[in-house]
């Protein structure tokens, strides 16, 4: 039988945990497959460690990794990742947002030879301010980013094991998730469901890091902001170079006398324009560079059928 493991990450969820358990094994009981269901303690403050502690205890099919501080979701996901044995795993908040009826459904996709299947969310719920935000900033990441994101789809997924082996072969620590499952490629099915508010506790989401996480996610996938610089450099080189010759020609053709100010503007501009292509440069072997550290894989394989070359 195959092995389904549910990640879930948990961060000063004490209140959630317990009902968590519950309906989740109400959906994975009566399916024919083994489950483990791996709850990560981002280094909770209140009880939600000893919540796990007493599932663990109980019951063999709950796995627990308790990290040492809060490293926040990203890493607390990373290390489920890390740990489960399963033949694929759903990735799940445990503050009931995610509706584990789903459970079913996202299995048979797999089943169906998908290797990551999406539930993608309405914004049924969220503030109009909010959900124009949202709509906004993926029209400006999907145009400047190489990956592409899709609004309401976010972490809960379910992952084949390909796909899990190809996400922990990206072991850049500044990692960004919603980029890096559309980085791996694989095929894919997504499945919609309405918006569900939390059941206990509140969102960890402040308007700061969520502003914090938009940038995030602009940087990691790309080096497009870094190549502004350059452009903006030609832009004003160019501008600067038509200001001189038009007043150059009043001064030679039309015989104008040169404002005072002119030697002055001119050096700003021309010295502006040259400093921000520098810059760009300068950006450019820095991006690179920065590209370089992430170390991430060239290629990831679907299918073949030939065998790496090996001179052994
Ligand atoms: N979470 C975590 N570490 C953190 C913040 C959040 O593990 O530093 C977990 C949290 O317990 C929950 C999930 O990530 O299971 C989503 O968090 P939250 O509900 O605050 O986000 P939202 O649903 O508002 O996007
Ligand atoms: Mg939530």
């Amino acid at each position: 039988m195959k092995l389904i493991s549910i990640i879930v990450p948990a961060f000063n969820e004490e209140a959630n945990i317990a009902s968590m358990y519950k309906t989740l094994v109400q959906e994975l009981e009566p399916l024919p497959y083994l489950y483990e269901i791996m709850f990560i303690n981002d280094g909770s403050s209140d009880g939600t460690l000893d919540e796990i502690l007493k599932l663990a205890n109980e019951h063999e099919t709950v796995k627990y990794i308790s990290l040492s501080r809060n490293f926040g979701k990203e890493s607390a996901m990373f290390a489920g990742m890390k740990r489960i044995k399963g033949d694929a795993a759903i990735l799940m908040d445990s503050d009931m947002q995610h509706p584990p009826t789903l459970i079913c459904e996202m299995i048979q996709g797999y089943e169906d030879g998908f290797h990551q299947v999406v539930a993608k969310r309405s914004r049924k719920g969220d503030s109009k301010l909010r959900s124009a935000f949202s709509s906004l900033y993926y029209k400006i990441v999907n145009s400047v980013t190489d990956v592409s994101f899709e609004d309401g789809e976010g972490d809960f997924r379910l992952l084949s094991r390909k796909a899990i082996n190809s996400i922990l072969s990206l072991s850049e620590s500044n990692r960004f998730s919603k980029g890096i499952y559309s980085w791996i490629g694989l095929s894919k099915k997504t499945i919609s469901y309405e918006n569900v508010v939390r059941a206990e506790g509140d969102s960890k989401w402040s308007f700061a890091s969520l502003v914090n996480y938009g940038i995030d996610g602009i940087i990691s996938f790309n080096m497009k902001p870094l190549r502004i610089c350059f452009y903006t450099g030609f832009l004003v080189l160019f501008l600067s170079l038509l200001y001189i010759a038009f007043t150059f020609y009043q001064i030679m053709v039309r015989g104008v006398i040169a404002p005072g100010y002119f030697t002055t503007i001119t050096a700003i501009l021309l010295l502006g324009g040259i400093q921000l292509i520098s810059l760009g440069v300068i950006g450019e072997y820095v991006g690179r560079i920065y590209n370089e550290t992430k170390q991430r894989p060239h290629f990831l394989v679907d299918m073949s059928n030939v065998d790496e070359y090996d001179e052994s």
